[in-house]
């Protein structure tokens, strides 16, 4: 095994409902691990179409000492899953015959809403080489490379979804190439992946010009992939790239419009050039409203770089237009005022991006991680603002809402969720605590 990390023999012998299935005799909790971390094999069709699970952890609530939350209160229930939706939360049964969860925290499925599953050399190591030329030399780089990467895009995706099924990810908003070099392959390619994996992984995909609409010209492909199965119509640092704000959001807007797709733009501008582009697109949005909510500034540094009156400013007016922004969290050189976002109603969403290729190696699959990481640069310290951070892995999510009252699971609501070994949601996110099943579309994916 290459990844030492996430070898086989640990995801079998971290996984509780497989322990659990194994020992009621099912049989299709083998097949299932296996599938879901090494080949496309679909899970039996008998997994769990209807289950219950016992022994489940679920928080209920928060336990307060002068005003403040010291404690979140769990208590232990039955679960019923039924055609991919959670039915029923029921009092404990510790002596049915259900599937035991064994006291395990429930959450949630994560979601990871910013990566790139067509392009990555995952799981072979390839350091980044030095870079010339900014944005323009990566995309000249991508012209040489992407070639000889589309052979074995397919297979790559499904080992980096592999990966992201074992760090507790079911979804993924995935940008997928869209240019002159790759014409629709990239996409074709990470579709045959997705069809392979939709048992137990779902995703939502962005038409990616990453080399630019006009630079190279990617509208003819734009327009072809915009009405194929996507739901969001992306772009790239429309000034440095295209040499025009303008220009490329009006014809992003537009396809957006004519094909009812969201949108999702990369902008790692910074100054002007980027202040103008997130103000462009916000009066875009507001002009027209069927974008409200569907539409997402990736990156959007520029923020990072403004004074905090104008952080908050912006960030206002981001929450009236419904202008999400999604974030890998990044440190260092550039701090994202992502606490400022949040609190003034802004949609702030993470994901890893880049896991192992040209851009960047750092990616480790979890937003779990992700949550972490965003604690401790922020300095959410306390049970509660560690409760809260577990939004950045869930997309918003969470068990507790900021009054303590239970929110989730309600019966009615997706079947995906993770089991993890911890006591409450701010100790996952403080201890990064190790994720031992997943669930997708009520399918035991391990
Ligand atoms: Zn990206």
């Amino acid at each position: 095994m290459k990844n030492p990390g996430i070898s086989r023999k640990d995801f079998l012998r971290n996984s509780v409902l497989g322990a659990a299935g194994m020992a009621i005799g099912s049989g299709f909790l083998n097949s299932a691990q296996a599938s879901a971390f090494e080949t496309n094999t679909a899970i039996n069709s008998t997994t769990g179409k209807n289950y219950t699970l016992k022994n489940v952890k679920l928080e209920t609530g928060f336990e307060y000492e002068n005003g403040e939350v010291l404690h979140t209160k769990t208590g232990l229930f039955c679960i019923e899953i039924s055609d991919g939706k959670i039915k029923s939360v029921l009092p404990n049964k510790p002596n049915s015959e259900a599937i035991d969860a064994k006291g395990l925290l429930m959450l949630p499925a994560f979601r990871d809403m910013h990566i790139h599953l067509d392009k990555t050399f995952y799981d072979d190591w390839q350091a980044v080489k030095r870079r010339t030329g900014g944005v323009k030399g990566m995309i000249a780089l991508e012209q040489q490379i992407l070639p000889e990467m589309l052979q074995t895009s397919t297979q790559k995706a499904e080992k980096l979804i592999g990966l992201l099924q074992s760090h507790g990810t079911s979804f993924a908003r995935g940008h997928v190439n869209i240019e002159p070099t790759s014409k629709l392959q990239s996409l074709k390619n990470l579709q045959t992946a997705l069809e392979n994996k939709k048992k137990t992984f779902g995703t939502e995909l962005v038409a990616f010009p990453q080399h630019g609409v006009f630079y190279t010209d990617s509208v003819p492909y734009l327009k072809e992939a915009a009405k194929m199965d996507i739901d969001f119509i992306g772009g790239l640092d429309p000034f440095s790239i295209d040499g025009a704000i303008e220009k490329t959001i009006d014809f992003t807007v537009q396809l957006a419009l004519d094909n009812k797709k969201g949108i999702d733009i990369h902008l790692h501008e910074s100054g002007d050039s980027g202040l103008k582009t997130v103000q462009y697109l916000i009066d875009k949005v507001n002009e027209n409203p069927n974008l409200k909510g569907k539409t997402f500034l990736s990156h959007c540094f520029v923020l990072g770089k403004l004074e905090k009156a104008k952080q908050e400013e912006i960030a206002e007016k981001l929450a009236a237009a419904q202008v999400g922004i999604v974030s890998t969290i990044p440190f260092g050189g550039l701090i994202m005022p992502i606490p400022t976002l949040m609190q003034r109603g802004v949609t702030v969403m993470t994901g890893n991006d880049s896991i192992i290729d040209h851009w960047n190696t750092f990616g480790t699959g979890s937003v779990l991680q992700k949550a972490n990481l965003a604690a401790q640069l922020y300095g959410q310290v306390t049970e509660f603002n560690l409760s809260r951070m577990l939004k950045l892995a869930t997309a918003g999510s969470i068990p507790l809402d900021d009054k303590g009252i239970q929110q989730w699971p309600k019966a009615g609501d997706a079947a995906d969720l993770v089991l993890i070994d911890a006591s409450c949601s701010a100790e996952a996110v403080s201890r990064m605590s190790p994720v031992r099943s997943l669930i997708h579309n009520g399918n035991i994916v391990y």
